[in-house]
């Protein structure tokens, strides 16, 4: 067992003996237990003898709660609701002490994937406690998220604005409409999915993701000006997330006609904030516009001062078109083992917790973060 873990449930055991020392000599017998537990290394053992021999009382519930509360840092959710539901059932809490408790029990249920039990409790201990209002809303908007009930996460949300995090619930609440914009769209209703939508850049006016769907629904809708108009946005608001709007846009582009303008813009984003997806999409107007030499340079120029390997492989691509025999055979080893280097590779991370995955997402399925997933840039990326 690891010393970080050892260590608290030590001090917990001293503590407890000390209480109980002045106490029964059965109780003492059960704190020597769990001790002894302790110094043979049976961490399990003495919890076990902890949580179910010791009797709350007014000199060891501090004990009690921080034995609940280490056994939920630990991941021990069973046992720590078991710990805590313990407190709350004796019959002489005071009232304070109950909230404190009831307040750690909507934790362990939230981790423990007991939504409905940590939406009660939170909810109750909100009304019931100005002084775990917001704290205890907060759990519950994480359970709205959880269950993805976003009318009910921005109907909360608008209840613990106002605090030191007020820009990332903003945030958060915009993303809430974002999402469902979304449903709105998979249920073909674009005319909500924009009531939405405005609704979101009140709350966050510089979100790229607003930009992305408002693009793509002017798209649907037959207008590619507004969709090239909403999607060229991205660049002044988050530059990262450039890339995750070429596709829209060269389609918007391609039905307007206007490679000028949308190859003035691809220069404008490949000065302010280079990616290798930009320069693929340049790449194919400069194809269209001066030929496969013309880009065949612009690639080779690109990869020598950037280099990536879907940029490597593109640089492969042009050249496969030109090349017989051996060197076709060899350039087409090159481009297998290039693809297959990045075949598993991750395109995007979360900044705050490290989560990798292959497609991008707003909500970060491991630390709850929104927007903090991007797409990864070096070698193997952007
Ligand atoms: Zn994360």
């Amino acid at each position: 067992m690891n010393d970080w873990i050892l260590l608290p449930l030590i001090l917990i055991a001293i503590a407890a003996g000390w209480y109980l020392g002045r106490r029964e000599r059965k109780s003492s017998r059960y704190y020597e237990l769990g001790l002894r537990h302790l110094l043979n290394d049976e961490p399990d053992q003495a919890v076990a003898t902890l949580v179910t021999e010791l009797n709350v009382d007014n000199d060891n519930i501090d004990t009690h709660l921080a034995l609940g509360g280490l056994l939920r840092r630990r991941g021990e959710l069973e046992k720590a609701v078991f710990v805590h539901e313990n407190i709350l059932q004796w019959a002489r809490l005071d009232q304070a002490t109950r909230h404190n408790v009831q307040m750690e029990l909507a934790k362990d249920y939230l981790q423990a994937g007991l939504l409905d039990r940590a939406e009660s409790m939170s909810m109750t201990l909100a009304a019931e406690n100005p002084q775990y209002r917001s704290e205890s809303l907060k759990i519950a908007l994480q359970v709205y998220e959880q269950e993805r009930d976003w009318h009910r996460a921005i109907e909360i949300a608008k209840q613990v604005t106002g605090g030191a995090d007020e820009a990332q619930i903003e945030r958060a609440i915009s993303h809430y409409l974002c999402e469902l914009a979304e449903l709105s769209l998979t249920r073909k209703d674009p005319e909500a999915a924009k009531g939405f939508l405005v609704d979101a850049v009140g709350h966050f006016a510089q979100n790229p993701r607003v930009s992305l769907l408002q693009g793509r629904i002017a798209l649907e809708a037959g207008d590619p000006e507004a969709a090239v108009r909403f999607l060229e946005r991205i660049i002044e608001q988050e530059p990262v997330y450039v890339a995750e709007s070429m596709a829209l846009l060269e389609t918007a582009h391609q039905e307007m006609g206007s490679e000028v303008a949308y190859r003035s813009y691809l220069e404008h984003c490949l000065t302010h904030f280079p990616s290798i997806s930009v320069v693929l999409a340049l790449g194919r107007v400069i194809r269209d516009q001066e030929g496969t030499d013309a880009l065949a340079r612009f690639i080779a120029n690109q990869m020598a001062q950037n280099p990536t390997l879907r940029g490597f492989i593109e640089l492969i691509d042009v050249n496969l078109g030109q090349a017989e025999g051996a060197m076709r055979q060899n350039l087409n080893l090159l481009k297998n083992f290039a693809e297959a280097m990045i075949a598993d590779k991750p395109n995007y991370r979360c900044g705050d917790c490290g989560f990798e995955g292959k497609r991008m997402r707003w909500h970060c399925p491991s630390c709850r973060s929104w927007a903090s997933i991007r797409p990864i840039f070096g070698l193997e990326g952007e």
